[in-house]
């Protein structure tokens, strides 16, 4: 089946008349459907939709606006089995997963209902007599908003529904690797009663459809997740071009086990953080650095339980680990596992393709584990994307926190220990935006600021109230009411 890109209130084909092609990770002769290939003059003909659009929603009531998205978390629950089944089709994540992923759209849109009725500015004393000095926020205009593969619903509505909740139009240009659960997502919105010209949903190939949105003059805001070179080459466009921007890029995320650690709790943390989503989280545990005193014992249970986690296809009830996105993902991991052998790790499990039958139609590997992982291997420096966890064993919380730090990268980290003070040293000294304590490094929740620091991001967030600063503008008014004219500064009382 064809589908086709939402602009100007119709679903339609693109101009370039070319498509690609969906598949199956699991199973690439499972084709889930063709999506176009769109070029310039989509992305033109959706920013001249957008701007019909702006001036209609951005005179909408913010708590009209609201109605809508709680209308769009109704459906989405309704809905949640089959966009979890649909999704795990074309990303390959587990179940479990998928359907946690549309639950974060759940309470993203629950949680922008009731902002509509907040969206706090603030009135504050002015200092001449017979004056009022507040401040409130304004919708912005076209939003870009563009999407990675790894969470084909939760990433999208941390960015569509504050964007849309602040008053602004949007073009969204998802991941090429997930287009059909956009489609499924904008025709929820739809329904949901979103007017038509406020969305446009531009299917495409980043090179082309996504760069071209980013080079619109008249599309203001871009609002961008994926790696953190695809983010540079925005950020300079934006830069350029004067635009808003906000990047959420890679992670080389860390878990601690210290020796007074309950190692039992720690395991089923590092299991869950390292090949959770086959690795492909931003915030994926892909180092694990571990105390000497617990190094070995530790490593040898995590090694024993990594072997038995069950590889399958993620609608398989009984599966733990699916498949990896797309064959240039695994050869990457592949290549990443030769670099760590080259470098003296050792592959203590995993480290190549399942042997068994009836995975030999899908992107699989095995969850491996690279022990003998030194500070400053490209293994422990670069970010994979998939099922590699390298070890790293320290001597003491304040080797292990010099190593969490040493990266270029800041999302997420998380330390297990019973002791107190070692918590909050560690919550004080680790250098990225969210910080676990007994917990693994993946786990975020809708209402709390989401977002890393150094080159993971650029110091904007998603989730909490903190994104809807980014989609809204604050303006200032002053109302004089004492009929004379008051100089600020000059006519101050002292
Ligand atoms: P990617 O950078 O390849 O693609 C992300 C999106 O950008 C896609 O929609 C793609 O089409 C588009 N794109 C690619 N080149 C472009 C260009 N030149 N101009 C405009 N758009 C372009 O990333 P991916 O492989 O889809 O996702 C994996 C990456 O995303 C990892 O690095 C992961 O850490 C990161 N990620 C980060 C977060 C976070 O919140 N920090 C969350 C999820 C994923």
């Amino acid at each position: 089946m064809d589908f086709k890109n939402f602009i100007a209130g119709a679903w339609v084909e693109p101009s370039t008349g070319a498509y690609f092609e969906n598949r199956n990770p699991a199973d690439g002769n499972d084709l889930i459907g063709r999506f176009p290939s769109s070029g310039p003059e989509d992305v033109s003909r959706a920013a001249a939709s957008a701007q019909r659009g702006f001036a209609l929603w951005s005179r909408t009531p913010a708590p009209v606006r609201g109605q809508v998205l709680q209308r769009a978390g109704d459906l989405l629950v309704r809905r949640k089995e089959e966009l979890a089944r649909a999704m795990t089709r074309e990303m390959g994540k587990v179940l479990l997963e998928t359907r946690g992923d549309v639950q974060e759209g759940i309470d993203t849109a629950y949680y922008a209902h009731t902002e509509g009725r907040r969206l706090f500015g603030r009135t504050v004393p002015s200092e001449l007599r017979s004056k009022w000095a507040m401040s409130y926020r304004r919708p912005i205009g076209v939003a870009g908003i563009i999407t990675p593969f790894n969470f084909p619903l939760a990433v999208p509505t941390w960015k569509l529904f504050p964007a849309l909740l602040c008053g602004n139009a949007v073009i969204w240009k998802p991941s090429e690797d997930v287009p059909h659960t956009a489609h499924l997502l904008v025709e929820l919105l739809l329904e949901a009663g979103l007017p038509p010209e406020v969305f446009q949903l531009v299917h495409g190939l980043g090179a082309e459809a996504g760069k071209a949105l980013v080079e619109h003059r008249d599309v203001t805001v871009i609002s961008f997740t994926g790696s953190t070179d695809t983010g540079a080459e925005i950020g300079a466009t934006c830069g350029k071009l004067h635009k808003r921007l906000s990047l959420e890029m890679g992670g080389k995320n860390a878990t601690i086990v210290m020796d007074d650690a309950d190692l039992d709790l720690a395991l089923e943390g590092v299991l869950w953080g390292a090949f959770g989503t086959t690795g492909q989280r931003c915030t994926a545990t892909s180092r694990l650095i571990l105390h000497e005193k617990i190094h070995d014992r530790f490593l040898k249970t995590l090694v024993d339980r990594a072997e038995r986690l069950h590889l399958g296809p993620g609608l398989e009830e009984k599966t733990e680990v699916g498949p990896l996105i797309h064959e240039e993902a695994r050869r990457k991991v592949e290549s990443y596992v030769e670099i760590g052998k080259q470098e003296g790790a050792s592959v203590l499990t995993g480290g190549r393709r399942p042997g068994s039958k009836g995975l030999d139609c899908g992107w699989f590997y095995e969850p491996t584990v690279l022990a003998g992982v030194r500070p400053g291997m490209r293994v422990e420096q670069e970010e994979i994307f998939g099922p590699v966890l390298s070890v790293i064993r320290v001597g003491s919380l304040a080797e292990a926190i010099r190593v969490n730090n040493d990266v270029k990268y800041g999302l997420s980290s998380a330390l297990y220990t019973r002791d107190v003070n070692a918590a909050f040293t560690a919550m004080t000294e680790l250098d990225t935006g969210i910080s676990y304590i007994n917990a693994p490094t993946i786990g975020a929740e809708a209402h709390l600021p989401f977002g890393g620091v150094k080159q993971t991001g650029n110091g904007h967030r998603e989730g909490g109230w903190e994104v809807y600063d980014f989609y809204s503008e604050t303006k200032v008014v002053y109302v004089d009411f004492s009929g004379k004219l008051q100089r600020a500064q000059i006519d101050t009382e002292r």
